[in-house]
């Protein structure tokens, strides 16, 4: 859940997910549609489809995580950051789950560029400065929070910081840039909402929009090209998704016909789980009725 998103923002949906599903066993026996309506608003729902199907994989398993970093990479969506916490987290590995905090904290105790450092190579020759026997999970834990409480990314606390008389950063007035945020791409989408006069929005899980696949959205184009006289403007607006930030046209149309693939759905919907940029289509359309 944590995975480019804030931690103020996962409580809530973390605290329900647990009540729901307190075991691996009980989240493993569960159907995606459930998992993904909890998630609902959270985005990035890959996360919740790669847990669900990783969860059932441990299942046959009888929920032994193996303890080698190429077997763990083998779970759907799971990556080096990933494995390597969960190596830490539950075999005590001495490894260290490198995120954008313990990326920022060794760039500036060193002085150098992020992508200057070579995480691997310097784990493996450290092992022995950074870690503490039997406590590998705690250190990996502590690096993580130390950047985003000591070592933050904007105003680093030095003079509250342990290891400042060996910092580079702070024994250095030429401070090397860090990453602070990464650039969103811009871009341009015309959504086209089927409209009738039962409330509803013509909907399809079959849009070829590589984000949000497989979830409802209206017809969407790049350009406006699909644009004939009978579409009527409603809205432009902004929002962001993921790395990206669209500048969103929406148009609609009152008709009695949707594409194949298209399905009707009331614009008020509670039972199906609707991603947030539908969402905040539907709360528009609502408007023109
Ligand atoms: S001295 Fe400052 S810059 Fe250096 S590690 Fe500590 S908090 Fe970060």
């Amino acid at each position: 859940m944590l995975q480019q998103t804030q931690v103020k923002t996962v409580l809530p949906y973390f605290e329900k997910f647990l009540r729901h599903y307190p075991t691996l066993k009980s989240l493993s026996q569960a159907q995606e549609r459930t998992v993904l309506k909890l998630w609902e608003g959270l985005g990035y729902y890959r996360r919740a489809k790669n847990l669900l199907k990783s969860t059932k994989q441990l299942a046959k398993i009888n929920f032994k995580l193996p303890n080698s970093l190429k077997e763990i990479k083998k779970f759907p969506g799971v990556g080096n950051y990933t494995a390597n916490a969960l190596l830490a987290f539950i075999h005590d590995k001495p490894t260290l789950a490198v995120d954008g905090n313990v990326k920022r904290v060794f760039s500036r105790i060193l002085n150098k560029k992020e992508t200057q450092i070579n995480f691997e190579k310097l784990i493996k020759t450290n092992e022995s400065k950074i870690f503490i026997k039997k406590r590998n999970s705690d250190v990996v834990e502590a690096f993580m929070e130390f950047g985003a409480i000591i070592c933050k990314p904007k105003k680093p606390e030095c003079n509250k910081c342990t290891v400042k008389k060996k910092c580079n950063y702070f024994n250095n007035s030429k401070h090397k840039k860090i990453n602070l945020k990464k650039k969103l791409k811009n871009k341009k989408i015309n959504v086209f909402c089927y409209v009738n006069k039962k409330k509803q929005i013509g909907l399809t899980k079959n849009s070829n929009v590589g984000f949000l696949k497989t979830f409802v959205l209206p017809e969407i184009k790049n350009r406006r090209k699909y644009l004939s006289k009978d579409w009527n403007f409603l809205l432009n607006y902004n929002q962001n998704i993921s790395n990206k930030r669209f500048n969103i046209n929406l148009y609609y149309k009152f008709s009695k016909k949707i594409p194949r693939d298209f399905k009707w759905y009331n614009v008020n919907n509670k039972n199906e789980m609707i991603p947030t940029f539908t969402k905040k289509i539907l709360s528009e359309i609502e408007k023109i009725f």
